[in-house]
C-alpha cells in the first residue's frame, strides 16, 4: 500500500474541542469508537443550514422548503457517492446504525418463520444482536451464533458449518468495536453466497468511519452506518441496500412522508427510500453528515486508515511492555482497526479508566455493548482505547504512561 501522509497538527486545528485541559492536563481523547469529535467544517455546515435554509422537506412549494429538500436529497447523493452506491435511492436515512439494523430485522423478518435461520456472531454489538432476538421472539426464527477464535476473529469454519438452505439472513460486523478486528467481508460474502440464498448484512458502525468503502465491491446486500462515529452529528446515519431488495421489503414505521396514497382500509407506499423514512427527518443531520464525508475525503480515507494503523502498532508495541497487561484482538495488526482493548491483571477496567481520566485521558471501560465478546474471553470488562485521525503519537505515549501509573497505584 502506498504511504499517504496525514498532517495531525493541521487536522487538530479543525477540532476546537480537543484544545482543552482536564484537571489541568491536556485532554487526550481516545474514545472515538464510542463517538468521534466534530470538525469546525461540520459544525459550520449545520449552523449555515439553520441560519439560512431550514423548513420541512418534500411538502412545501415555498423557497425554504425547496432549499431544505435540496439540502436533504443532495446530502443523500453525497453519501451515495462516498459509498459508491449505484443509485442515491439505495441510501435510507436513519438515526444511526441501531435504527438501521432494527429496520432491517423488522422488515426482512416480516417474511420469516420458524423454519428460517438468522446467523450472527459472538462478536456483535448489541445493536446487531437484540433486534434479531426480538425477531426470534416474534416469529420463532432460529438465531445461530458464529464463534470466535482465541485471537478475536470470526471462526470462518464454524460460520461455514452454520450456513445452509434455511439460512435467510447473515448479519455481521465489518469491524468489531470490542476487539478491533477487521473482518474479511468479501471472503465471507463469497462463503455466504456459495452456501445459501441469505441476505448478507454488514454492521458498518466501525467500518465506515475508518476504511475506504465501495459497497458494490464489498459483496454485501445491506450496509449500516452511524454519522456520529465519522465526524458527523449524532442522531443521523443510514443504510445502503440493493435496490431490488429494498423494493421488496415492507415499511418499518408508518406516518407522513412514507405513503403514496391513504385509503380507509389500507395505504400504498412511497418509492424507496421514502417508504422507510416516516415523519420529519433529521434534515440538519444529513447536511452535517455530508459535510463530514467531504471532510474525511479531503483528508483522505487511505491516509486516515494508515495513520490509525501506525498509532495502533505503536500502542500495542508499547502497551505490551507493561507488566500484567493482556491485549485482546488479532495479533496480526494488519487485520486490526484503531481499537486497542486491554486488561491489566489484578485490576478492574473501571479503576484503570478512572485513573486515566484523572490524567486527562478519555478511554472507555466496560463490555462496550458486546457482552458476548467479554464472556467469550472470560472477562467482565476491558479498557478500550480507540484512535482517529486527530490522535497523535504523543497521545499514545501519554496513554502508556497513564497505564503504568494505574498499575503502580492499583497494584502494590
Ligand atoms: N455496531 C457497532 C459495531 C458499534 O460500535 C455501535 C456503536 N457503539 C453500534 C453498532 C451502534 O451504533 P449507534 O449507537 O450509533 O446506533
Amino acid at each position: 500500500m502506498q504511504t499517504v501522509a496525514l498532517d495531525v497538527a493541521a487536522v487538530r486545528r479543525d477540532f476546537p474541542v480537543l484544545d482543552q485541559t482536564v484537571d489541568g492536563k491536556p485532554l487526550v481523547y481516545l474514545d472515538s469508537a464510542a463517538s468521534s469529535q466534530k470538525p469546525r467544517q461540520v459544525i459550520d455546515a449545520i449552523s449555515r443550514y439553520y441560519l439560512h435554509d431550514h423548513a420541512n422537506v418534500h411538502r412545501g412549494v415555498h423557497e425554504l422548503a425547496r432549499r431544505a429538500t435540496e439540502a436533504y436529497e443532495s446530502s443523500r447523493e453525497r453519501i451515495a457517492r462516498w459509498l459508491n452506491a449505484a443509485d442515491a435511492h439505495e441510501v435510507v436515512w436513519t438515526r444511526g446504525t441501531s435504527e438501521a439494523l432494527n429496520l432491517v430485522a423488522f422488515s426482512l423478518g416480516e417474511g420469516l418463520g420458524p423454519n428460517d435461520e438468522v446467523v450472527i456472531s459472538e462478536m456483535e454489538h448489541h445493536s446487531n444482536l437484540v433486534p434479531w432476538q426480538l425477531l426470534s421472539a416474534r416469529k420463532g426464527v432460529r438465531l445461530r451464533y458464529t464463534g470466535l477464535t482465541d485471537d478475536g476473529r470470526l471462526d470462518l469454519d464454524h460460520l461455514a458449518s452454520l450456513l445452509g438452505p434455511r439460512t435467510r439472513v447473515v448479519s455481521l460486523p465489518h469491524v468489531s468495536n470490542a476487539l478491533g478486528t477487521i473482518n474479511p467481508v468479501q471472503k465471507i460474502g463469497a462463503l455466504v453466497r456459495g452456501r445459501s440464498d441469505a441476505v448478507f448484512i454488514l454492521d458498518g458502525a466501525q467500518g465506515a468511519p475508518h476504511l475506504p468503502l465501495d459497497v458494490q465491491a464489498l459483496g454485501c446486500d445491506i450496509y449500516a452506518f452511524s454519522g456520529h462515529k465519522m465526524c458527523g452529528p449524532t442522531g443521523i446515519g443510514g443504510l445502503w441496500g440493493r435496490r431490488a431488495l429494498l423494493d421488496e421489503m415492507p415499511p418499518y414505521q408508518g406516518g407522513g412522508e412514507m405513503i403514496e396514497r391513504v385509503f380507509h382500509e389500507y395505504s400504498t407506499w412511497a418509492e424507496v427510500p421514502h417508504k422507510f423514512e416516516a415523519g420529519t427527518p433529521n434534515i440538519a443531520g444529513t447536511v452535517g453528515l455530508a459535510a463530514a464525508v467531504d471532510y474525511l475525503e479531503d483528508v483522505g480515507l487511505d491516509a486516515i486508515h494508515q495513520h490509525e494503523m501506525a498509532l495502533t502498532r505503536r500502542a500495542v508495541s508499547l502497551l505490551s511492555e507493561v507488566d500484567g497487561i493482556r491485549i485482546l484482538g488479532p495479533t496480526d495488526l494488519d487485520d486490526r482497526a484503531g481499537v486497542v482493548p486491554f486488561v491489566l491483571e489484578g485490576t478492574s477496567a473501571q479503576d484503570v479508566a478512572t485513573i486515566l481520566d484523572a490524567q486527562g485521558i478519555a478511554v472507555r471501560a466496560g463490555h462496550h455493548c458486546a457482552q458476548l465478546v467479554v464472556d467469550r474471553f472470560e472477562l467482565s470488562a476491558t479498557v478500550r482505547a480507540s484512535f482517529y485521525l486527530y490522535n497523535s503519537t504523543e497521545e499514545v505515549k501519554r496513554l502508556v504512561a497513564g497505564v503504568e501509573t494505574a498499575r503502580r497505584l492499583l497494584l502494590p
